[in-house]
């Protein structure tokens, strides 16, 4: 199963300090207690979530005899319960037409790969959909994403370098609802060094859309690259108080052996986690599924 496969890093981590530290079937004493919480810290679940699933451990087993399999069930239990009511659902073509989602994050966060594997699910489902290139800033972004247009079969609307990205929102969403189209996904800048201005073009893109359509951005995806770890926390923290976020999607999964990050971000943030990404394939874009993932993780 992909969804294993990509998260092989974190559970592999994570199952060989159970291992280690329940390789014998024992009572569960204070100091087994205090390995496990440290473990579930060292991958990024965050402080709250490892005390939390600790002290429940504690309750349900404390002085009784535990062995690795019991360990690793009852977590992924825990961690499950943890992300149960963090999630949400991502379906363009269930909503108003055209959908609209704007994709925003920093730059190298996965935006692009995140959008260009939607629109291929999209248009493989008969979806007619365009693609904005709203970074007008980076040359290399919107070319990029041409690729990724022209192998979805999407329309592709750009301007020139240093074009006003609102505008070209504006001419897009105005021509997608004048063409018929079922989805509009448009990418956004991500060059969190210049903050103020960044979120200042975001806040513009949404107002400017909002004059065609007072319900859009019908999603506002905030992509988060895993591997970041706790810095992810902070975008979303950033984007989620200066922009508003309808949905999470955490990319990179595979590729860091600390995956349990995603906890403490789904519990910090107002919005749920929509999908996640475990690798670069176009099948690597999933919905998030928290008893999987709670499983996966822990091997
Ligand atoms: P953007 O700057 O936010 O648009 O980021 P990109 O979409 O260009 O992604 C940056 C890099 O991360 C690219 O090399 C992608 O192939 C890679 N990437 C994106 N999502 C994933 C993922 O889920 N797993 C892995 N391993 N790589 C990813």
């Amino acid at each position: 199963q992909r969804l294993t496969a990509g998260l092989s890093r974190t559970s592999k981590a994570m199952g060989e300090q159970i291992t280690q530290t329940f390789v014998q079937k024992a009572p569960l004493d204070q100091a087994r207690l205090e390995e496990l919480e440290e473990m579930l810290i060292e991958a990024d679940l965050g402080p709250h979530s490892a005390a939390r699933i600790t002290e429940r451990f504690a309750a349900e087993k404390f002085g009784k005899d535990v062995d690795e399999a019991e360990i690793k069930e009852a977590l992924a239990e825990a961690i499950g319960d943890e992300l149960a009511a963090r999630v949400g659902a991502f379906d363009p073509l269930s909503g108003p037409r055209p959908y609209i989602v704007l994709f925003i994050g920093v730059n190298g966060s996965g935006k692009t790969t995140t959008l260009g594997k939607i629109a291929a699910d999209l248009t493989s489902r008969g979806a007619k959909v365009m693609i904005v290139a709203g970074d007008t800033f980076r040359a290399a972004a919107v070319e990029q994403l041409k690729v990724w247009a022209d192998r979805a079969k999407a329309d592709f609307e750009s301007r020139p370098t240093g074009s006003d990205a609102a505008a070209l929102a504006f001419d897009s969403v105005e021509k997608a609802k004048a063409q018929g189209y079922d989805v509009v996904l448009i990418d956004t800048a991500g060059r969190l060094q210049n903050k103020q201005g960044l979120m200042d073009e975001l806040l513009k893109i949404i107002r400017v859309i909002k004059r065609l359509d007072p319900d859009a951005p019908h999603e506002t995806l905030l992509v988060l690259d895993a591997t970041v770890g706790r810095n992810a926390l902070a975008q979303e923290n950033i984007f989620g108080n200066q922009i508003g976020v309808s949905g999470i999607v955490m990319t990179k999964l595979d590729g860091t052996a600390r995956g349990g990050v995603l906890v403490p971000v789904a519990q910090a943030s107002d919005s749920p986690i929509k999908l996640i990404g475990v690798g670069e394939g176009i099948d690597d874009l999933q919905p998030f599924d928290p008893r999987a993932f709670a499983r996966s993780v822990v091997g």
